[in-house]
């Protein structure tokens, strides 16, 4: 490792201050994906600010009608969350299915949502499940914070603190894994929200997206057998040595079957 400062503030208005005095640092949450990225010397930052020690940042709870999840709360205490597992149990299955036991328990929803992997899971249900990412400074729509490969609408400085969601009438998710780390090589997430079915893809694409077409077929039908014969484009998919952009089109509509299927 090569020499860096390490800080960990107790409050967010503290972490936001060292962030300020230091704008090449980076936020550290579950270090899950950072930390390899820094032994690989891919960033190397001039200071790490552990987001650990501030407190309610991790609280999981319900605010009025909506489930509220800390950025800092592990997968581990989202699985085994009552509240999660009775007003979105899809999040929960979801989340049981990421990486391995010592990933999910230092792996944090709000690591995850930062990061923006174009393969992870969770953005996939952010965004289907229409989610309200606030962070110190605002408010954003799930919508408008996924901006591209590994890029959010985070501006510097900004800290993720909670996820607002409102719990679905019926959610499900379905991923065709990838067989040694169970990142997405495919992974649709399909939410009968207040807001209307939404359908959203990750793992097929630079950045997780919504499958419009899926989405009308299943405001007039809610059943997997509407999406059948609905061809997906590969025109932009990613191809990689796990799949190609065409292979890719078509797990799409399988996991969107699945998922589908799930829900009910
Ligand atoms: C072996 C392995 C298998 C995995 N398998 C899967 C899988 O199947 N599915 C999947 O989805 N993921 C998988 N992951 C990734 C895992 O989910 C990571 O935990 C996640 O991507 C990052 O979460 P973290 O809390 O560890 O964040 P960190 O690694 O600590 O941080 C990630 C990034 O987010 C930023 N950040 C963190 N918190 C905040 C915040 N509150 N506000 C602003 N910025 C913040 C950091 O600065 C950093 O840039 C796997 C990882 C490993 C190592």
């Amino acid at each position: 490792m090569y020499t860096f400062e390490f800080h960990k503030p107790g409050s967010l208005d503290e972490a936001a201050a060292a962030l300020a005095a230091e704008p090449e640092a980076k936020l550290i949450a579950g270090g899950q994906t950072l930390v390899p990225t820094l032994r690989q010397r891919l960033a190397s930052p001039a200071a790490l600010i552990d987001l650990a020690a501030i407190p309610g940042l991790n609280i999981i709870e319900q605010r009025d009608a909506r489930l509220s999840i800390g950025a800092m709360a592990r997968y581990a205490q989202i699985i085994t969350s009552p509240l999660v597992r009775k007003l979105v149990p899809a999040l929960a299955q979801l989340v049981e299915g990421i990486g391995d036991p010592l990933v999910r328990n230092r792996g944090t929803i709000g690591g995850s949502l930062c990061n923006s992997d174009p393969a992870a899971d969770l953005p996939a249900a952010a965004l289907a499940l229409n989610a309200t990412l606030h962070t110190n400074r605002r408010s954003i729509a799930a919508e408008d914070f996924f901006v591209d490969l590994f890029e959010t609408a985070l501006q510097p400085g900004e800290i993720l603190t909670r996820i607002d969601i409102t719990p679905p009438r019926r959610a499900g998710y379905a991923k065709f894994r990838n067989p040694a780390s169970r990142y997405a090589v495919v992974g649709v997430f399909v939410a009968d929200t207040v807001d209307g079915i939404r359908v959203a893809v990750t793992g097929a694409g630079p950045k997780v997206f919504r499958q419009h077409d899926f989405e009308a077929a299943l405001t007039q039908q809610y059943d997997p057998a509407v999406l059948e014969d609905i061809a997906v484009s590969a025109d932009g998919l990613n191809s990689d040595l796990h799949a190609s952009a065409e292979y890719r089109a078509n797990l799409v509509n399988v996991m969107a079957r699945r998922a589908v299927n799930a829900s009910l």
